[in-house]
C-alpha cells in the first residue's frame, strides 16, 4: 500500500491541463490544410496536387480546387507536389464538422494562420443537456487498421481522461446513446453495423471517426469495401483524419455536446 502511494506520488497528475490549455502537438503534426488563394493556380489548369492524391481527395468544383477533408488521409504529397507550394499543412487540429460538406477546404486569400471558425454546432436535441452530463458510445471497428481505433482507446487512457468529460465507452449498444464508427464499413460489415444501430437507444447519434468512416478512405471503391457510414445512418459528427490526432477527436465530441474548448 505504501509503496502504492509512493508511486503515485512520484508519478504526479498526469492527465493533461486541456481544455483550460493549448494542447502540445509534435513539430510533425499535420493539421488543416491551407490553398493559398494567390497562389494556387489550379483554375488555370495546374493539375500537380490531383495528379499525386491517393484517394481523390483533392477536385475542381465550379473551377476552384477544393480538398475533401473526409477523403484526405494527410500523406503531404500533395503540398510537395505543387509547384507554387499554395498547398500547405497548419497545426490546425480542429477539423471535425457536423456536415459533410464542412469538411471541403477551398483557396483562402487569408494567411494559413488565420483562425478558421469551427464546423461543428451544438447537437440540437432536447437531450443534449442530458447528454452533456453523460454520453455512451458504443464503438463499431468496421475494418479499419487499427489506426483510428487506437487514437480513440487512448482517450481512454490518464493522459487524455475522457470520462472526466461524461463521455465514456460501452460494451453493449442497448447501454450507448450512439456509436462511434472506425472504418470502411465493407461488405460483410454492413448488416452488423446496423444491428448495432438498431440496439441503440435514441437519440442515435452517430460520430464517423477517420477517413475511412467517412468516405471509405483508401479502400473507396474497391469491390468489397464499402464507402464509409451509409447515408441511412444519419451522422452527426465527422471527424476527419488518417488517423484523426486524439485532440481532433476529443474536440469534434466536446463541441458537438456545447462544452468549452479553447
Ligand atoms: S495530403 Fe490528402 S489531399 Fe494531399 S495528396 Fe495526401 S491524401 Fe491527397
Amino acid at each position: 500500500m505504501l509503496q502504492t502511494i509512493a508511486e503515485r506520488l512520484r508519478q504526479q497528475y498526469r492527465t493533461v491541463p486541456y481544455p483550460s490549455a493549448h494542447p502540445v502537438l509534435s513539430e510533425r503534426f499535420m493539421g488543416r490544410p491551407h490553398i493559398n488563394a494567390h497562389t494556387c493556380t489550379a483554375n488555370a489548369g495546374c493539375t500537380a496536387c490531383m495528379e499525386v492524391c491517393p484517394t481523390q481527395a483533392l477536385a475542381l468544383q465550379e473551377g476552384t480546387l477544393g480538398l475533401d477533408m473526409g477523403r484526405c488521409t494527410f500523406c503531404g504529397k500533395c503540398a510537395k507536389a505543387c509547384p507554387q507550394s499554395a498547398l500547405t499543412f497548419t497545426k490546425e487540429y480542429r477539423l471535425a464538422s457536423s456536415t459533410r460538406q464542412g469538411l471541403w477546404v477551398f483557396p483562402s486569400p487569408e494567411p494559413a494562420d488565420a483562425p478558421v471558425p469551427s464546423q461543428v454546432q451544438p447537437f440540437d436535441h432536447p437531450m443534449l443537456p442530458s447528454l452533456r452530463r453523460s454520453c455512451r458510445l458504443r464503438e463499431v471497428s468496421a475494418a479499419g487498421c487499427n489506426a483510428c481505433e487506437a487514437d480513440c482507446n487512448v482517450l481512454g487512457t490518464i493522459v487524455f481522461d475522457l470520462p472526466r468529460f461524461g463521455i465514456d465507452y460501452v460494451a453493449s449498444p442497448r447501454h450507448a446513446d450512439g456509436l462511434l464508427i472506425t472504418g470502411p464499413l465493407p461488405r460483410n460489415m454492413q448488416l452488423a453495423t446496423q444491428k448495432c444501430y438498431t440496439a441503440v437507444t435514441p437519440p442515435k447519434l452517430v460520430m464517423a471517426v477517420g477517413a475511412c468512416a467517412i468516405s471509405g478512405g483508401l479502400f473507396s471503391g474497391l469491390e468489397a469495401e464499402g464507402e464509409g457510414a451509409p447515408a441511412h445512418l444519419t451522422v452527426n459528427l465527422f471527424i476527419p483524419g488518417c488517423p484523426p490526432h486524439p485532440y481532433t477527436i476529443l474536440d469534434g465530441m466536446l463541441r458537438f455536446l456545447g462544452k468549452q474548448v479553447p
